[in-house]
């Protein structure tokens, strides 16, 4: 038996006569639901582990370490307080392991699951009456929220829904208007990051004998999956997330709004704070991080700006996800298709092996596949380990990626998501390498953000706009081009990619009023750099499809100019 499995046994409660509740891997708090109103000895608490549903993806093994690790100190923190706690294991389907529980236990309640997948899964527990959903406690708005802001059918707009939540919590709120005078100060949130004030190192977390026997079982049962474990930056109890949020509100927020949307090579997170990966499973409560910080002595700027990403952004995203069914149900034309099985991305044409492993049920599904740009290309090998593209934004990202699990939200958009729309990049498959490599993805939040945000593949549903840009952007609100081989104002092929992309789709985004300027700026480019813009989109493709590094010596012309 392993050492989680002996310490749980040692607080063996009667479990007779209690209510049972099912924690998925997004409830692991007791601030909320049942767990946080009535008597320990009252209440019983099922937790899943599941082997099957880590085979589904290539999931980067640092957040298999973080859920795994969160849920065995979560089981071990409800024992101590006298709750019954049951860890089942399945390998398949999370329902083929509650069967036999509802079986014993009679009926077993669950708050609504945050991931569509899990729903999905369990939806014939929940219809045969043996699982009784009941509203997830976590999420600080609800449906009515969004539709007494929203037009019933898109676009959907975040500005729209925030300010509701604004007027609706009070939350800087006085006298029902919003402090500072007004309710985004989006516009001071975009200054390059000098070097000073010195970014904040991120606290190192102490392993204890759970959190090792987790990696050891990672290094040994999913040593297949991609990335390394770094438990020293793996928040794995109660109190590591404590000590990740008083970091976070010390070190990070005074500063998080002025440098919000910078990108540096000396910093991977800058003042970011790292907490969604938490956030998500609920180690940490989204209602109690934007009270505290509603409530501290900050600039108005940072202040505003991290609690509109909390109770704006991420409470915006998950309505869009529930209501188009995870972009299952678009109107159209044409409706999204359907990927029959979990997309690993390219993984396994990139390391030549096979994925999934497992030959069981690869239901639910893997999600929509829209694609309004008819973006179709695979992704470059360079969006996996060491494997260089010659671009020094692109591969310092991918770096940091594989290094954490993690980047901010900048890098994500404006240079991930940015090269890969550029490159034609089909969504899907952009979509899933997001689910793979971050220790924060799942369904609801993945893929808004990618299919929605980061690639446009569903039009202006949700954002005004393709958020796409060449050299210029990143040179100004980054470093990395200090050390890259190509120079943003001669020689950098993503202005030439920015280009092109523009020329593509001018037809398709003529409409839209935000792409006006640029599209007016692409009149007057002489057909002589257009003409060279698709000689380096068909360059950088084919070299990087072919696994190669951009050279500066191998550019089809030597110049180009920028946007
Ligand atoms: C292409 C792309 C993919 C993304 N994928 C994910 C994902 O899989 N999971 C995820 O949690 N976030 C995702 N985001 C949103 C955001 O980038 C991350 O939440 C953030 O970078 C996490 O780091 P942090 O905790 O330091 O955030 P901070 O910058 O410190 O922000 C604070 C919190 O705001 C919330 N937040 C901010 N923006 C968003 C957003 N657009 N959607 C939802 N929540 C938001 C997060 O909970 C975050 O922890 C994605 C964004 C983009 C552009």
């Amino acid at each position: 038996m392993s050492h989680f499995g002996r310490t749980l046994q040692r607080f063996d409660r009667d479990p007779t006569g209690r209510r049972w509740i099912y924690a998925p891997y997004d409830q692991l708090s007791s601030d909320m639901g049942r767990l946080s109103r009535e008597p320990p000895s009252t209440l019983g608490l099922i937790l899943v582990e599941n082997p099957w549903k880590a085979d589904r993806r290539p999931y980067h093994r640092q957040k298999l370490a973080l859920i795994l690790a969160n849920g065995r100190h979560f089981a071990l923190e409800q024992a101590r307080r006298g709750v019954a706690v049951r860890v089942a294991v399945a390998d398949g389907p999370y329902r083929t392991a509650l069967e036999p529980l509802i079986g014993e236990l009679g009926p077993i309640e669950v708050m609504r699951p945050a991931e569509r997948e899990l729903r999905a899964d369990l939806q014939p527990l929940i219809d045969n009456g043996g699982l009784i959903e009941v509203a997830h406690e976590g999420w600080l708005s609800e449906p009515r929220d969004f539709d007494a802001s929203q037009k019933s059918t898109p676009p959907w707009r975040m500005d729209a829904f925030y300010r509701r939540m604004r007027r609706r919590t009070g939350l800087l709120m006085d006298a029902g208007k919003p402090i500072g005078g007004k309710y985004s100060f989006d516009a001071d949130n975009r200054q390059p990051w000098p070097g000073e004030p010195a970014a904040p190192t991120p606290p190192v977390f102490e392993p204890d004998p759970i959190t090792r026997e987790v990696a050891d079982l990672i290094e040994q049962r999913f040593a297949h999956h991609p990335g390394v474990i770094d438990l020293d930056s793996l928040p794995a109890t109660a109190a590591d997330a404590e000590r990740l949020w008083s970091w976070a509100c010390e070190r990070c927020l005074p500063l998080f709004g002025p440098y919000e949307d910078a990108m540096s090579i000396r910093s991977r997170g800058l003042f970011h704070t790292r907490i969604a990966g938490l956030l998500n499973i609920h180690r940490l409560l989204p209602a109690r991080v934007v009270a505290e910080v509603a409530a501290m002595d900050l600039p108005i700027a940072s202040q505003e700006g991290f609690i509109r990403q909390v109770l704006g952004w991420r409470e915006f995203v998950h309505h869009v996800h529930e209501r188009t069914e995870g972009f299952r149900s678009l109107s159209g034309p044409p409706p999204p298709t359907i990927a029959d099985r979990p997309g690993d991305a390219g993984w396994g044409v990139w390391t030549g092996k096979s994925w999934p492993r497992s030959a069981t049920t690869h239901e639910p599904d893997g999600g929509a596949s829209p694609s309004l740009l008819g973006a179709d290309r695979p992704l470059p090998e360079g969006f996996w380990p060491n494997r260089p593209t010659g671009l020094a934004c692109l591969d310092r990202v991918v770096d940091d990626v594989w290094a954490e699990a993690w980047s901010h939200h900048i890098t994500r958009l404006m240079v991930l998501c940015n090269l890969a729309t550029l490159l034609e990049v089909e969504p899907r498959q952009l979509t899933d390498w997001f689910w793979v490599a971050f220790l924060d993805a799942y369904d609801w939040v993945v893929e808004p953000n990618v299919l929605a945000m980061g690639s446009f593949a569903v039009g202006p549903l949700m954002t005004t706009k393709p958020y796409v840009s060449g050299a210029a952007y990143l040179n100004r609100m980054s470093d990395y081009c200090s050390t890259c081989a190509f120079r943003p104002t001669a020689d950098c092929p993503i202005t030439n990619l920015y280009w092109a992309f523009l020329d593509r789709h001018r037809e398709i985004l003529a409409d839209n009023h935000r792409m006006r300027l640029v599209l007016s700026s692409l009149r007057t480019r002489s057909a002589e750099k257009l003409e060279q813009d698709r000689a380096v989109f068909g360059w950088v493709s084919h070299t990087l499809a072919a696994g190669d590094r951009l050279r500066p010596s191998d550019r089809p012309e030597a110049t180009c100019s920028t946007p």
